[in-house]
């Protein structure tokens, strides 16, 4: 059996297959970043060559070798820091080439060649056009699994020649639940942690058990409340800095964007009287502090550039250019006065 929290239908479809064996030779599995796209194919992997009755067992040498990146016939192909087409890094026609040469040939140790592409809305054009005539007449015993958290950036001809799996966030209940019962959360931490990773399981797993990454959020919350407060010269520099963040690491550039609009929604509920909703608790002071000193016109405006920035970095705009556009449409009337920053209370 999969053991995979949520994802019902998609899980059942697959265990339908894997249990009459007849399994797809390639799905897409879509979703925003630690939503569990990874925890799944490395299941699929170990499916298909564990040796148990009940597959993926989780404990035999092959499901063992898996999950430890040492299976000869699973491969993980990744961007390559190195390869760049325009201003993005991607996923180089060498790596294609390798999976090519070794798909034709036989196991190694199982049944089942697998390869998990992460960030297949990353191949550079010559990359996917490779892909496709693997695509197009996959040889036998390949599984593919291509991971996005962008599948409108993932190219037609691709996607619809895999089977795609759509995976959506969990609810924040869930996610709270299993903080507590597997991970030995407490009430308020893991209430905490679900709230912030907006669904995603992993996260907050790896959040409950890395201080760092939690502080490491902190930060950037702060930064962003500086940002709010500061005047347009600070915002061009942020604009600036998170440009090169989007160049270096896509996904976490995006996950400031959902930063932002977790942030901007909490000012917005507390202007509603909703302030038992908002996500980051340990930053009430400065949500209400911001609350009055923004229209809600204005912030609604800027929540809907938020979100539009995002969708036009989907399609590959030019981050720098976005997001100078998104700082310039905030409103300017939250240069807040000058003691703003030193009466921010520090979360706990
Ligand atoms: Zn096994």
């Amino acid at each position: 059996m999969l053991n995979v929290h949520g994802h019902g239908l998609a899980v059942r479809m697959l265990e339908a297959g894997l249990k009459s064996d007849r399994l797809h030779h390639a799905y897409l599995l879509s979703g925003p970043a630690h939503v569990g796209k990874t925890t799944l194919a490395t299941q699929l992997a170990q499916a298909v060559n564990c040796t148990a009755d009940d597959r993926p067992c989780g404990t035999c040498g092959p499901c063992t070798r898996v999950a430890g990146g040492a299976h000869a016939d699973v491969s993980v192909i990744e961007v390559d820091p190195d390869a760049t087409e325009g201003a993005r890094t991607v996923i180089s026609i060498d790596a294609v080439k390798d999976l090519i040469a070794s798909a034709h040939l036989r196991p190694f140790e199982g049944r089942t060649r697998v390869y998990v592409i992460q960030g297949a809305d990353r191949l550079s054009h010559d990359a996917a056009n490779a892909l496709l005539k693997v695509l197009e007449e996959p040889p036998p015993d390949v599984l593919l699994l291509l991971l996005t958290d962008n599948a409108d950036g993932v190219l037609p001809t691709i996607r619809s020649r895999c089977q795609l799996i759509e995976m959506r966030p969990l609810p924040v209940a869930r996610v709270a639940e299993v903080l507590r019962g597997e991970h030995g959360a407490s009430e308020e931490q893991a209430e905490m942690l679900a709230r912030l990773s907006r669904g995603c399981l992993g996260w907050a797993i790896e959040a409950s058990s890395d201080p760092a990454a939690l502080a490491a959020v902190q930060q950037r919350l702060e930064r962003i409340a500086d940002v709010i407060d500061g005047e347009l010269e600070a915002r061009f520099a942020y604009a600036d800095e998170l440009a090169r963040r989007f160049a270096r690491d896509r996904a976490a550039g995006r996950e400031e964007l959902f930063l932002w609009m977790r942030w901007l929604r909490d000012v917005l509920l507390i202007q509603q009287g909703q302030g038992d909703r908002i996500v980051n608790l340990s930053w009430r002071d400065t949500l209400e502090r911001q609350a009055a000193a923004i229209t809600s016109a204005e912030l609604t405006r800027w929540l809907h550039a938020l979100t539009d920035t995002v969708g036009a970095l989907d399609r590959n705009a030019n981050p720098r250019l976005a997001l100078e556009a998104l700082m310039l449409s905030a409103p300017q009337g939250t240069a807040l006065h000058p003691l703003a920053s030193a009466e921010r209370r520090s979360p706990a």
